[in-house]
């Protein structure tokens, strides 16, 4: 067994005996990873309160040659998110961030851009000048480029048609909260998202994918931004345009997981 070293997430923890736990960790250098963690139950363990979920750790573990649970042999907390136990909305975007890396992702497959937006995002989430929503989706889209389900969003998915760039606002919309006037939200797109199509239609083809989302233009700047820019999160978006990105990712990330996730309910924009 070959002692490996880890930065690690905690992503789940579920008890296996009376004093062990298995965790589930998303680590920088080798992707997710389930790790047996002897006398992980007790109070006064080697891993102290290091297992719990959501919490940034050092990790040391033995990894099996072949099958059964790799062991845990050492955690020490690197860092942990205190804000979000303040924030309802944001627990629960860490918590539903939590649930697609543990579920979506495969053992041992690391992807270190996206254990890096991961962080990112945890740390940004619950700051009083970070858009919940956004700042979400804008790690959803880093997450489904890692995992080869980059939406079309420049071309139609179906035909390869390019589509034309809508004029871009001279200035960006007032930031009032909830309360922006319909006409800050300038045209309906021609085109519509169509999750089965993985990602834009154009209008012709938009004809043949009923289930498809309307959406305005600026949701689809917006979905090119977040995709492309690190930053993009923080132009501050309508109200209207949140609940577009939202709805689209939500149908999105259910479609190609073949199920809801769990937390995806609680998600607001
Ligand atoms: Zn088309």
């Amino acid at each position: 067994m070959a002692a490996e070293k880890a930065l690690a997430l905690v992503l789940r923890t579920t008890d296996w005996s009376e004093t062990s736990r298995i965790a589930t960790l998303w680590t920088r250098e080798f992707g997710k990873v389930r790790v047996l963690a002897k006398g992980g139950r007790r109070l006064k363990s080697n891993f102290e309160n290091s297992l719990d979920l959501l919490t940034l750790c050092r990790v040391v573990f033995l990894r099996k040659s072949s099958g059964g649970l790799d062991l845990l042999t050492e955690a020490r907390v690197e860092e942990r998110f205190p804000r979000l136990r303040a924030d309802l909305q944001a627990l629960y975007s860490a918590y539903y961030i939590a649930e697609l890396l543990s579920d979506w992702t495969e053992d041992y497959d690391p992807h270190p851009v996206l254990f890096d937006e991961a962080l990112a995002t945890l740390r940004n989430l619950g700051q009083p000048d970070v858009p919940t929503g956004v700042r979400l989706a804008r790690f959803e889209l880093v997450l489904l480029r890692e995992l080869g389900y980059t939406p079309a969003l420049f071309s139609c998915a179906v035909c390869g048609q390019e589509f034309v760039l809508p004029q871009r606002p001279q200035s960006p919309p007032r930031k009032d909260g909830d309360s922006i006037s319909a006409a800050s939200v300038t045209s309906v797109a021609p085109m519509a998202f169509s999750p089965a199509a993985g990602g834009l239609v154009c209008a012709e083809c938009r004809t043949r994918h009923r289930n498809a989302i309307p959406l305005y233009a600026e949701t689809w700047l917006a979905l090119q931004d977040l995709s492309e820019q690190e930053d993009a999160w923080r132009r501050p978006m309508t109200a209207e345009v949140r609940g577009q990105l939202r709805e689209i990712l939500n149908q999105y990330v259910t479609y190609l997981m073949g199920r809801r996730p769990k937390l995806l309910p609680y998600l607001r924009s």
